[in-house]
């Protein structure tokens, strides 16, 4: 899918591509996913942990979701679940609402003629009249998507959550066997002695 010049051109989403390294979809549906949300939520930039975000993946789009939202793995409002789904969850601590995107299936999905085409392309029997129907059916496709703006793109949950806590600024004190600075709240207790987790 080819990223539109509409969005390629905004400061914000060049903000993204920098962070993450490259343009491509991924970083496009995360860009959309967060724009989504803050409109939503009605909010800017997470200054500080104001909003949470949870990401149900580990891909290319999670990179703009922190660009854009502020929620980040750094200041503890950025969650992670490995659950392999195109989901994400924006909650605003300042009056509790919290909104759950999901990628709708059909983003991707490519219709039987066009699919049929591609693989004619592939194979190399295509004329130069199917790779045009080809290149123009795509092309219809992605600016329909593309036009219907980030709604195209979601189904918008609302949802009830306790958002997560704040980060804890837990005291350090160190591991009875390395000898290493840990935080408190990480260390196990071991026969009575307090140890790390990769001295476990
Ligand atoms: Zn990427
Ligand atoms: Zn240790």
């Amino acid at each position: 899918m080819n990223v539109p010049e509409s969005i390629r051109n905004e400061k914000d989403f060049q903000e993204c591509v920098t962070f993450h390294g490259h343009t491509c979809m991924g970083v496009t549906i995360g860009y959309l996913a967060a724009k989504l949300a803050m409109k939503l939520l009605e909010h800017k930039r997470s200054i500080d942990e104001e909003l949470i975000t949870i990401v149900e993946n580990d891909a290319c789009c999670c990179d703009a979701i922190q660009v854009l939202t502020g929620c980040t793995f750094g200041k503890g409002n950025f969650f992670f679940k490995d659950y392999g789904k195109m989901a994400f969850t924006f909650g605003n601590r300042s009056n509790g609402k919290a909104i759950r995107l999901l990628l709708k299936p059909e983003v991707f999905a490519v219709p039987e003629q066009e699919q049929k085409l591609l693989e004619l392309i592939r194979s190399g029997k295509a004329s130069p009249e199917d790779i045009k129907k080809y290149e123009t059916m795509t092309e219809t496709r992605e600016t329909d998507l593309f036009s219907g703006g980030p709604e195209a793109f979601f189904d918008v949950q609302d949802i009830e959550m306790t958002l997560p806590p704040t980060a804890t600024r837990a005291p350090s004190t160190p591991c009875v066997i390395c000898g290493e600075m840990v935080l408190q709240t990480k260390l196990k207790e071991v026969n009575g002695q307090m140890i790390c987790k990769s001295c476990q």
